[in-house]
């Protein structure tokens, strides 16, 4: 072979790996740029918000309720709370008891129960039949309670928490009394309050089954409503709302919502745990950062609804059988569930024009 045709095919290699690096690079450059980490800025919020003077507020949650419902749902009796399963079964009559205690109405039809059924694994096998006799749909029940608006009836606010944890695994009880017991006892506690004190909105209380397995019983809902989707102002999740070692809390939806930040200022302004605001800007596929999806609200946040999610940032019993009651920070969340009572009352005061997401 001739010298210079070598030599011509090895600048000819070069030029198309500089191709490839070049293309490569601007293509990264370009993806990286729709995300926007300055959106949250943590540290400013941190820094400004312990110049606030906190709890103006009366406390309007009884933290004995509060913290014996929790205690409750998280008892070794409950076994977990899995979906499809006996301790599901008394987590729901201990929910419906309370439900019906508080004096809620029934908000599925003339009952409180939204049974729905889901095919396990990640649906990827469903060719193979063998495989679906060996593992049959699993049936959750969500349980829905509202209480009517008295100047608003036709709209809607949800405000959710599922009850679901792991169950029992490999002999051991998952207890899941941070992940999800807080929720759905703050969830009763801010019922019990507007029950006493009514809305001007519907209030729907949803405690979803299933969210462990893929937020099964939020999608159900938004797949089946039992109100039109399009009178649902906003929904509001909570999902972890018992301990934080440095007294924080999340809130997640100001990015999709940004509309929603001037209802939450003042709230947050008064409240006792630290609420910082993030979590919820897109990121990019190596970064899991982004709660948006990871919690119920992610089914209401699909079909283009406002929402606002609630919860702490992993802690070493996340998904281990020592969440338990015990390591339960109660002082903090007695503080959560009375910001939350405040977080539903601000939401219901703003008329409907400034909760709906500009288009
Ligand atoms: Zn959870």
């Amino acid at each position: 072979m001739p010298l210079q045709d070598k030599a011509a095919r090895r600048r000819r290699r070069w030029r198309i790996r500089l191709l490839v690096a070049t293309t490569f690079a601007i293509g990264l450059f370009v993806y990286t740029r729709q995300f926007h980490p300055e959106a949250e800025a943590v540290p400013a919020q941190r820094a400004q918000l312990a110049q606030r003077s906190r709890a103006a507020l009366p406390p309007r949650v009884d933290a004995a309720v509060l913290l014996g419902d929790q205690d409750a749902l998280a008892d070794p009796s409950m076994e977990g709370r899995g979906v499809g399963t006996p301790g599901g079964v008394r987590a729901r009559d201990f929910l419906l008891a309370r439900f019906t205690r508080i004096g809620l109405a029934p908000a599925a039809g003339q009952s409180y129960a939204q049974p729905f059924q889901f095919a396990p694994g990640r649906g990827i096998r469903f060719w193979r039949k063998a495989w679906w006799q060996a593992h049959p749909p699993v049936a959750g029940v969500n349980l829905l309670g509202r209480i009517p608006g008295s100047a608003e009836p036709g709209k809607v606010i949800v405000v959710s928490a599922h009850y679901d944890h792991l169950g029992i695994r490999d002999g051991r009880i998952y207890p899941g009394a941070d992940d999800n017991a807080s929720g759905v006892a703050a969830m009763l506690a801010v019922a019990t309050w507007f029950k006493a004190h009514p809305p001007r909105h519907t209030l729907l209380f949803a405690s979803f089954d299933g969210e462990e397995a893929g937020l099964r019983g939020s999608r159900a809902f938004v797949a089946r409503p039992p109100v039109p989707l399009a009178s649902i102002v906003a929904n509001i999740n909570f999902d972890m709302l018992s301990r934080n070692p440095h007294g924080e809390l999340f809130m997640s939806g100001l990015y999709a919502n940004p509309q929603l930040q001037a209802v939450i200022d003042p709230v947050r302004a008064r409240a006792v745990p630290t609420i910082l605001y993030g979590h919820d800007h897109p990121r990019p596929v190596w970064d899991d950062d982004d709660w948006t999806r990871s919690s119920d609200q992610g089914p209401f946040a699909g079909k283009g609804i406002p929402w606002l999610y609630f919860g702490v940032e992993d802690h070493p019993d996340y998904h281990r059988p020592t969440d338990t009651f015990a390591r339960v920070d109660r002082d903090f969340y007695v503080s959560v569930a009375n910001a939350m009572v405040d977080v539903v009352a601000a939401l219901d005061a703003t008329p409907d024009a400034r909760i709906a997401r500009a288009r």
